[in-house]
């Protein structure tokens, strides 16, 4: 039992955790529009846009939320906001945009592995709801 528990986690880890949608994407099991891809992140358009621009940044890795960074893991964050600047130039949000993480239950996360919503090209409100 013990070895197929270890068996199993180490799959998770080479192929990410076999039942999240991301990891999925990530796999290319699930098609998706991508905007950007380097060997940590992938970036591609949301399938329920919330704005003109709404893209996914995500970490390869599966990471849960964002409450499940720690100092180990949490050096794809930085990349990701490097790069989200870019991804946000090229899609020509030149007055401005909103990153985004649903944490959480009551952060209204519902895919349980780590991404940031860029979103752009309207006005945002605040407060959020
Ligand atoms: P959350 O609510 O967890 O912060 O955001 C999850 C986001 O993932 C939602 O905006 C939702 O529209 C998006 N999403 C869920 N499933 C898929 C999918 O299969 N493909 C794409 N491109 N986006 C998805
Ligand atoms: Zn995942």
């Amino acid at each position: 039992m013990r070895r197929f528990r270890l068996f199993k986690r180490a799959l998770r880890r080479i192929r990410g955790n076999m039942d999240c949608i991301f990891c999925k994407i990530v796999q290319g099991e699930i098609p998706s529009t991508k905007v950007y891809e380097d060997d940590q992140i992938l970036a591609f358009r949301d399938l329920d846009p919330q704005a003109p621009v709404h893209i996914l940044i995500i970490p390869k890795m599966h990471i849960a939320s964002a409450d499940a960074l720690t100092e180990e893991n949490a050096g794809v964050v930085s990349h990701i906001f490097v790069v989200a600047k870019q991804i946000a130039a090229q899609e020509g949000l030149t007055n401005g945009y909103r990153i985004v993480n649903n944490c959480g239950e009551d952060g209204g996360q519902t895919v349980k592995h780590l991404h940031f919503h860029l979103l752009g090209g309207r006005t945002m409100a605040w407060p959020p709801g």
